[in-house]
């Protein structure tokens, strides 16, 4: 591993943080260091306070911010002669700590200090760096763990046994420190856990975490342990709709819909047939503070009743000797492996299932390194109960608030590269949901750099097309439970003599043959929505009120609107849900230049923004309206309502 420091970007880091700043970025830069949140840094500033008196201030990462992304307002500064005096308490509980450290912050408003506080508090050195390096923790996991760092580190690391994080760990880092640093001590290994590093400014503190790490990479190298090795996979396979039945049991479990994200990649797929994959996957986690993220243990197979139990017995092994009364979380897996599907992460959100598979990814690495020192073996189920259960960790999570109305519900938009589709995308996403946008148009693979949006480039006229948009639609996300029927085209005018038989066929095609073909392959996967499917149906104001000049349009888009009608009888008993709406006049879509708008108004003898808010109530319709009406069509304030059609036009005197 390389130091990746460079004088004239550490520059750019102004003010007294700027160096904790930028050397906590190089850190958080490297996924194999540090992952969503992991790991912590802090620096120790002298700094005088409104009444001109000098005091030392600890300025440590607050939770709620990764490192690679960290600013100076992600260092929430606390009194440290005070912390340091809580540390030499005898005793200190979690609750007491935590109350002591937010009220001894320095800055109202500053995120809620690390758990870790204590620990790099005790510290001597200015700048502490700690990480949960991968090698580390393949070294420290392997037999003999501790006298292999030993061996590897000599007297330039303090080695600490595994101690849950908190008062206790910080107290018997402080003895150790003490009675075992030497003058050439630059770091401390917390076996199962990671690593720390120290020194006198952002730099040495850095780089030393670096050697350290770096020292650690060789030895593995050296014993054929560094290249991750697996065996061959066979291809996989599993149908979209076993995957949409899987999710569904998964939520009902759960209490909630989840996604679930498949990876069927080489080695999520090697590792889930290994042949001791039961062995290796059944200790635990690399680092125990995944487990809030990841549950102790995948679910090997598909048997999700079968996982409850063993989980509830976990629960009920341990629970009982903790310190205070624990209630049992939902005892639905987060984690998959299984020879034919791969990896599944299962998440309350896309981003959540994306970090579990992160996660994992990195954590076969580490057991398959460590097996090839001689066996991986995890924490004891006892300690990860701790952690998993742990108040400190389950407030992090609950932090995050009220969940937004779709939160772990997918679902899939045509046409949404532009105009009203893309509105409909940005609606659903603001709802919680994650997405899958099919358009034509390439440009739509380029919008989707975020774990809650897949954009695929899909012509919805081809079945074989859109098959393949679901499966992956599936394989990201693990089902479909919302519909916008939104992809259409408006031929050119033409009066009904004159309406050419491409026009035609092309109007049928993409307005209504795309739609029945789409509605006919997701059938499957609403039925196993966790709160049942639901489809909205883009429609026109031409189906109530059609125009001259656009039979092909107008006729298509009532052929739309019966089959609608008629999914809304024969689904019901599904507990499916369609609902059309027919918007008129929104002019901010890609089917609308300037310069037609300009023709149209100047047609009717109207200002441009005379002919936009040419309806009863002379206003506005954008997209966006639009799109909004779309997604509470799909939320609860329509739960009761199937087979509706709302027009929204502004009020239109031959729709009334
Ligand atoms: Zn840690």
């Amino acid at each position: 591993m390389k130091s990746l420091w460079n004088d004239a970007d550490a520059a750019q880091h102004a003010g007294p943080l700027g160096p904790r700043v930028y050397s906590s970025r190089l850190l958080g830069r490297d996924k194999s260091l540090v992952l969503h949140g992991g790991g912590n840094t802090s620096v120790k500033l002298r700094e005088k306070n409104l009444f001109g008196e000098e005091q030392d201030v600890l300025y440590v990462k607050g939770s709620g911010w990764d490192l690679e992304s960290i600013e100076a307002a992600g260092f929430t500064p606390v009194d440290l002669a005070y912390v340091r005096r809580l540390a030499g308490l005898p005793a200190l509980s979690d609750p007491q700590m935590v109350n002591e450290l937010n009220t001894h912050m320095l800055r109202a408003g500053a995120p809620a200090p690390s758990v870790e506080t204590l620990l790099h508090a005790v510290l001597p050195h200015a700048y502490v760096d700690h990480t949960h390096a991968d090698v580390v923790l393949s070294v420290s996991n392997a037999p003999r763990g501790a006298e292999r760092i030993r061996a590897l580190y000599g007297d330039r690391v303090v080695i600490i046994p595994y101690v849950m994080p908190g008062f206790d760990l910080a107290a018997y880092c402080a003895r150790a420190l003490r009675d075992e640093a030497g003058p050439k001590t630059i770091g401390m290994v917390l076996l199962s856990h990671g690593m720390f590093s120290f020194g006198a400014d952002a730099r040495e503190s850095y780089e030393r975490m670096i050697e350290l790490v770096s020292i650690a990479e060789d030895e593995l190298a050296r014993q054929q342990a560094w290249a991750v090795r697996l065996p061959e996979a066979r291809p996989g396979s599993v149908a979209r709709q076993t995957l949409a039945e899987l999710r569904g049991a998964v939520s009902a479990v759960a209490g909630a819909p989840m996604i679930l994200r498949r990876n069927a990649g080489p080695k999520f797929l090697a590792f889930a047939q290994h042949p001791e994959v039961a062995r290796l996957s059944q200790q635990g986690p690399a680092t125990p503070d995944h487990v809030i993220r990841t549950k102790p243990l995948p679910m090997l197979g598909t048997d999700v009743a079968a996982f409850g139990t063993q989980y509830t017995a976990y629960f009920e092994r341990h629970a009982p000797q903790a310190k205070d009364a624990k209630t049992m979380l939902d005892t639905a897996p987060r984690m998959l492996l299984d020879r034919e599907i791969g990896f599944v992460a299962i998440g309350r959100t896309a981003k959540d299932a994306a970090i579990v598979e992160d996660l994992y990814d990195h954590t076969i690495d580490v057991i398959l390194r460590a097996e090839a020192l001689g066996g991986w073996r995890a924490v004891s189920e006892r300690d990860l109960f701790e952690i998993e259960y742990w108040d400190l960790e389950q407030a992090k999570l609950r932090r995050s608030g009220a969940a937004p109305a779709f939160t772990g519900e997918v679902a899939l938009v045509t046409g949404a590269a532009s105009g009203i589709g893309r509105a409909c995308v940005d609606a659903f996403l603001r709802r919680g949901a994650a997405v899958v946008a099919l358009d034509r148009s390439a440009a739509i693979a380029e919008t989707a750099n975020r774990p809650d949006l897949l954009g695929l480039q899909c012509d919805v006229t081809d079945p074989q097309a859109l098959a393949r948009a679901l499966d992956d639609g599936v394989e990201r996300f693990g089902g479909i439970d919302m519909l916008v029927l939104n992809a259409g085209v408006f031929p050119a005018t033409q009066p009904v003599a004159e309406v050419s038989q491409d026009a035609w066929r092309t109007a049928m095609s993409v307005n209504v043959e795309a739609n029945l073909h789409l509605l006919q392959l997701s059938h499957p996967l609403l039925k196993h929505a966790p709160r049942s499917g639901r489809v909205v149906v883009i429609g026109s104001k031409n189906v109530i009120a059609p125009g001259p000049g656009a039979a092909a349009y107008s006729a298509s888009k009532a052929a739309l609107n019966q089959l609608a009608r008629v999914t809304a009888l024969e689904w019901a008993s599904d507990g499916i849900r369609i609902n059309a709406l027919h918007p008129d006049a929104v002019y901010d879509t890609g089917l609308w230049t300037d310069a037609l708008l300009a023709s149209r108004a100047k047609a009717y003898g109207m200002s441009v923004e005379q002919y936009r808010r040419k309806n009863l109530l002379g206003t506005e319709v954008t997209s966006r309206d639009v799109a909004e009406l779309a997604a509470e069509m799909c939320g609860p304030l329509f739960a009761k309502t199937t087979a509706a059609q709302v027009p929204i036009d502004g009020g239109n005197a031959r729709v009334v």
